[in-house]
């Protein structure tokens, strides 16, 4: 496995074997890798002949009260997992190297991106797309494998790639959870013994959210308030930051499931905030 540390070396190397008639794929990751990411890198890595796994902790999209300093990182460990997983080059950017000091172009998604995480953090997807861009021009891959963990964010990925002719192929890959079902995320680790088992109550209220819809509920009312009553009954308290249910295509409010519908959420365990979702209505 290549360690590539400079955005021209990247270019280079992609270039070449692009040219020797190769199929790069793309993983984007932020690092302190898990089973989530993983599954994306084994997606990928039977979509291409030179795979590249990409870790960079992106400063553009994280709010200045938000977490980026403390972002757990352990490249070591990166490194043996994305080994074992056969990546070609690992593409370790410094953020000098990905960020001019006088850096000033950025991507904006303006119909996607303002409600659900964007409403409750401004410039997050500014950041992402930005951060995005830069790394298939970068990388040039053919194909790009992202989670359906950040479904919204997926969903705005697909409309740059679209609206911008990116000639990358998304891929998606599913959510990978815990054997108790929580979403598996580099942020579980901010969580204390107690509010790690409070945080399944993210997975149950989708999981009530299914039953309801399987049973005849379509009023997406009634499934949010029953959702928000299940997390809000359990102890220690948690935030609730939003539950919406959303039509997938447009990512507008939807009143009733008549289409495919993403119902996701975010909430405050401690001071962890967590995401989680589902699409109902397929
Ligand atoms: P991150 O390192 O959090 O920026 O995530 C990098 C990629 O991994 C994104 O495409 C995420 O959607 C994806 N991802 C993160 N956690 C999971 C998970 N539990 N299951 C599937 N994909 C995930």
């Amino acid at each position: 496995m290549k360690i590539v540390r400079s955005a021209r070396s990247m270019q280079k190397l992609s270039r070449s074997a692009k040219l020797a008639g190769k199929t790069v794929g793309l993983v984007p990751t932020m690092g302190f890798l898990h089973e989530g990411h993983l599954s994306l890198i084994r997606k990928a890595r039977k979509k291409c002949e030179l795979l590249v796994v990409s870790l960079f902790v992106n400063p553009a999209q994280f709010g200045p009260d938000e977490d980026f300093s403390r972002y757990p990182r352990d490249p070591a460990r990166d490194r043996r997992f994305c080994e074992k997983e056969k990546t070609d080059v690992l593409f370790c950017p410094k953020t000098r190297d990905v960020y001019c000091p006088d850096h000033s172009v950025f991507v904006n998604e303006n119909d996607l991106s303002g409600g659900l995480c964007g409403a409750s953090r401004p410039g997050h997807f500014r950041g992402v797309l930005t951060v995005v861009a830069k790394l298939f021009n970068i990388v040039q891959p053919d194909v790009a494998v992202f989670g359906r963990k950040d479904a919204q964010q997926l969903r705005i990925i697909e409309r740059m790639v679209r609206d911008l002719n990116f000639p990358v192929r998304i891929v998606t890959a599913p959510i990978a959870r815990e054997s108790d079902g929580l979403a598996i995320s580099s942020r579980n680790v901010y969580l204390s013994g107690r509010e790690r088992a409070r945080a399944v109550c993210l997975r149950e209220s989708l999981c009530l959210c299914k039953r309801m819809y399987r049973r005849g509920t379509k009023d997406t009312r009634v499934i949010k308030s029953a959702m928000k009553k299940l997390i809000e009954n359990g102890s220690p308290r948690v935030d609730i930051d939003y539950i919406e249910a959303v039509d997938y295509a447009t990512l507008k409010p939807a009143k009733k499931i008549v289409a495919p519908t993403l119902v996701a959420l975010a909430v405050y365990i401690g001071k962890t905030r967590l995401i989680d979702n589902t699409v109902v209505g397929e």
